[in-house]
């Protein structure tokens, strides 16, 4: 069964632990500018709202891109493939979340990749405000995945698409 993030946002105090840890793990620094998982203050009620990419079914930001440079890990993480991206960001402008960003550092896109199937924001959160948490694949998820997966892989050797 595959896994999915779960926000509980009523549990977040906005300690930036999650952005601290996604962003050491996806740049070894701790950078929360560079966090794929961010967190939104809202001033007015004094309250936080973790947000990440939601690895949603209709994938627009994989449907968008020219060049099929995202792609579905065995985590059944949309992901980005850096040797295939061209930094157009029309994926960035695709999702409707927000969540999937342009890097300044190496021209390419970046998104969150559920760390390869162990989110280390929801290992470092000390509330509990975010879980990672079991959830029914869609049926066409796994064929769809394997036919463009192969894709990518005849792409990558120069063999095809
Ligand atoms: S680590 Fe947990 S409590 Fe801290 S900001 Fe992130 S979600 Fe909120």
């Amino acid at each position: 069964m595959a896994k999915q993030l779960r926000i509980i946002p009523e549990k977040c105090t906005g300690c930036i632990q999650c952005e601290l840890a996604c962003s050491f793990v996806q740049t070894g620094t701790f950078q929360p500018a560079r966090s794929l998982i961010r967190v939104h203050l809202f001033d007015d009620q004094a309250s936080y709202a973790p947000y990440a990419c939601f690895q949603c079914d209709e994938a627009w930001c994989l449907t968008a891109c020219p060049v099929n440079a995202i792609t579905i890990s065995a985590a059944a993480a949309k992901v980005v493939v850096p040797e295939l991206c061209v930094g157009c960001g029309l994926c960035t402008i695709a999702c409707p979340y927000g969540t999937v960003w342009y890097s300044p550092d190496t021209h390419k896109a970046v998104k969150c990749d559920l760390c390869a199937g162990d989110p280390a924001c929801a290992h470092a959160c000390p509330t509990g405000a975010i879980e990672y948490v079991d959830t029914p694949a869609a049926d066409w998820l796994g064929p769809w995945a394997a036919d463009l997966n192969q894709t990518h892989a005849e792409m990558r050797s120069g063999g095809g698409a």
